[in-house]
């Protein structure tokens, strides 16, 4: 194996170079590799010393597989810069790409900072619950100031090169980064300059530091279950006090950090992400097909947030509908959703233009006859769909790939109505689709592993968290979200108010959603709930309980949508809902006429009731084949239903909670409620996971 950190010499200049592919993040080796490196260099004769890395970008940050290491400390890597920002003879870091975590905190341990001017730099820590933790909060509030320190550590987003110059924490900038820095500290030595050293400067605005800290307190204050924000402001605060006092706060900090339940969620999440990309047992033989030209069919909500989505990644895209009145009107709402954008300051006119131009409509299906991905989305309508796919079938030229975007039908039958099913799946995107980050990838029977894989890595390109479900009722999503709405309604005929359950679902101290489920469900529409279910149950396989979520089909049945005709779980003032004493009369009458009898719920219940049956029917998922892996099933509900990822998805919530707890009360409730139509029937897999003490998320199919 090639060393990942190498000592060379340019003329009496000393040059080290990180090769850690593919983002040189500091490993173990690394860490290991620049300490010998480092001292090999104070043997030397070198007047001074480079830092540079290869490949495509300086170090992007600690390898934060090593976080979840029980033995991890930073202190080794806080000592070896310390000693590295000491040296005697000046240290320059030569700085290209995504600089940030450790690789910023590396570099700001350097007397200077040469950069390319593509780089960024940024503190990221805190997307992962963390602060940072080899003396971010202190060497860049004295580099750049604490005002700025505090906006780059509390917000985590990378500034671009240029605004760093401004801000003190890049030198300069060069094209070409390691010679100039190689330069630049020939330049020092000749100059025999003193190295300037970020831990003994003062904080340039420290009038400002007392300002700074307040509001770092008062952010974490009103957010109290994201631990960060208080560790936040205690580092820079200790930092004002001197650099050692700092240091100390944020080891201290970093570490009850790190071993925060919100820290894990939050680390859960960022590999689950990764590993959701993945298609298990893909043999390396199988290769993606090109993909540079789009179809979609359907100019309504989803169609015009699809070819958005791919516009913006630079895909030619080809839109149908059937009349040029419904083309021009899905044309028209892209438009105006671009020109929102333009006049947010978040696109110019002429990317705007640039995109808008990618979009070509037209009325015939002919007009796709070469494109390389089509997705249909037309009304969720069975008849509708299965005619357009034989037609796509016998257009599409050989190769194209074929998806619909059904929320709820069979993707099976969908995909034999092509005609070839092996080039046929779902791509299930989520409303807005420009702007959800979620991408269920619906694996058909037939779906070839090629094909998959092709969307797999075109959800990449399309810059989508993407998972992969089996076929089934709703998928994974929907099909956990049906047994939370079913709870919902029923506890709402059990005499609980719309207001209470969105409560304590919208509470961070139990869920933290942004939104109740009654409370969606007017603004998703109670029609479209309400026909699901309907022709759910209609089919036969649904539940064919007459009591089945009896409070959002009588509302349906009233013509109560929601939000769209001003009532539905609630009344509206504009978008405000105002809780509805019509509700609460419909959920007792729909209780009387099933027999349900009224109880009082506590938050607790109500949490319980929504969360642990969600949990239940996640294991059920897993036992079917449907998902992958239980990670995959954490990273839907957080990408796609605004599940807070600092709690790490319903099965990671599950796990803290204990899955033996969730049996336990499983159980209860089927004896507080009886058991007639299966829906406290705890699911093998959870009863083994709980039996063994173990933890749902850690589970893999054998
Ligand atoms: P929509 O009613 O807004 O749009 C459907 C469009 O399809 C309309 O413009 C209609 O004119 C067009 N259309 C109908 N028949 C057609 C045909 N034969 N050829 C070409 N175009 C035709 O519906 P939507 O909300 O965009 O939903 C579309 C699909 O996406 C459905 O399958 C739905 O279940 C699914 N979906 C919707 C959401 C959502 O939140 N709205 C989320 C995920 C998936």
């Amino acid at each position: 194996m090639t060393e990942p950190v190498t000592l060379s010499f340019d003329g009496p200049i000393a040059v080290i170079t990180i090769d850690n592919p593919p983002v040189n993040a500091l490993s173990y080796a690394v860490i290991e590799g620049l300490r010998t490196c480092f001292y090999a260099f104070q043997q030397s004769e070198a007047t001074g010393l480079v830092i540079a890395c290869a490949g495509r970008t300086f170090v992007a940050g600690a390898d934060i597989t090593t976080f979840n290491d029980p033995a991890f400390s930073a202190a080794p890597f806080n000592a070896l810069i310390a000693e590295i920002e000491a040296s005697a003879r000046p240290v320059a870091a030569a700085i290209f790409g995504t600089v940030l975590g450790g690789g910023l905190e590396l570099a700001m341990a350097c007397h200077m900072r040469i950069a390319h001017p593509a780089t960024k730099v940024g503190l990221p820590e805190v997307t992962l619950g963390l602060i940072p933790g080899s003396l971010g909060t202190q060497r860049l509030p004295r580099l750049a100031g604490i005002e700025t320190a505090f906006e780059m550590i509390s917000s985590g987003a990378p500034i671009p090169a240029e605004k760093a110059v401004g801000h003190g924490i890049i030198d300069h900038l060069a094209d070409e980064p390691i010679p100039a820095a190689v330069h630049a500290v020939a330049e020092a030595v000749l100059a025999g300059e003193a190295p300037r050293r970020a831990s003994e400067l003062p904080i340039p605005d420290a009038d400002k530091a007392a300002d700074v800290i307040a509001a770092a307190k008062a952010a974490a204050d009103a957010k109290p279950w994201l631990p960060w924000l208080a560790e936040i402001a205690n580092a820079l605060e200790a930092g004002t006090v001197g650099f050692a006092a700092g240091e100390k706060a944020e080891a201290e900090g970093f570490e009850r950090l790190r071993a925060t339940a919100a820290s894990r969620a939050l680390r859960h999440i960022f590999f689950a992400e990764r590993e959701a990309a993945r298609i298990p047992g893909l043999s390396k033989d199988v290769k993606p097909r090109p993909v540079k030209t789009v179809g979609v069919v359907g100019a309504g909500t989803m169609g015009g947030g699809i070819a958005m989505t791919f516009a913006n990644a630079g895909f030619p895209v080809t839109i149908i509908d059937t009349t040029d009145a419904a083309l021009e009107r899905g044309l028209g709402i892209i438009e105006k959703n671009y020109a929102g954008t333009v006049s947010r300051g978040r696109m110019t006119e002429e990317q705007m233009r640039e995109r808008m131009d990618l979009i070509t409509g037209a009325t015939g299906l002919d007009a796709l006859a070469e494109a390389d991905v089509i997705i249909e989305a037309v009304f969720e309508d069975m008849a509708l769909k299965l005619d357009i796919a034989g037609k796509l079938g016998e257009i599409a030229k050989k190769g194209a790939i074929i998806a619909t975007n059904t929320s709820t039908l069979d993707v099976n039958r969908i995909a034999e109505a092509t005609g070839r099913p092996a080039d046929s799946l779902g791509m299930h995107f989520f409303s807005p689709a420009h702007i959800m980050k979620l991408l269920e990838v619906v694996r058909g029977d037939k779906t070839s592993p090629e094909v998959l894989h092709t969307v797999m890595t075109l959800t990449k390109t399309i810059k989508k968290t993407a998972a992969v479900s089996g076929v089934c009722f709703g998928f994974i999503g929907n099909r956990m979200t049906e047994v939370y709405l079913r709870e919902t309604d029923a506890m709402l005929m059990e005499g609980a108010t719309p207001a209470q359950i969105d409560k304590v679902v919208e509470n961070p101290a139990w869920l933290g959603l942004a939104m109740g489920p009654c409370r969606m469900g007017d603004m998703a529409g109670v029609d479209v709930m309400a026909r699901i279910v309907n022709e759910w149950v209609e089919s036969g396989e649904g539940p064919q309980a007459p009591s089945y979520r009896a409070v959002c089909r009588a509302l349906f049945h009233l013509g109560k949508f929601g939000q769209k005709t001003g009532e539905g779980y609630y009344t509206y003032d504009g978008r405000k809902p105002i809780p509805n004493p019509a509700t609460d009369a419909l959920a007792k009458e729909m209780a009387e006429l099933h027999h349900v009898a009224p109880r009082a719920h506590s938050d607790e219940e109500i949490f319980q009731r929504l969360l642990f049956p969600m949990v239940n029917e996640a294991a059920l998922i897993l036992m079917e084949g449907i998902a992958y892996r239980p990670g995959d099933v954490d990273v839907v509900w957080t990408s796609g239903y605004g599940f807070p990822a600092w709690r790490g998805g319903p099965i990671f919530m599950a796990d803290e909670i204990g899955i033996a707890n969730v049996v336990a009360a499983m159980d209860r409730f089927a004896e507080t409620f009886g058991n007639a139509h299966g829906h406290w029937t705890v699911a093998p897999l959870l009863r083994d996971v709980a039996a063994a003490g173990a933890r749902l998320s850690d589970w893999r199919p054998s």
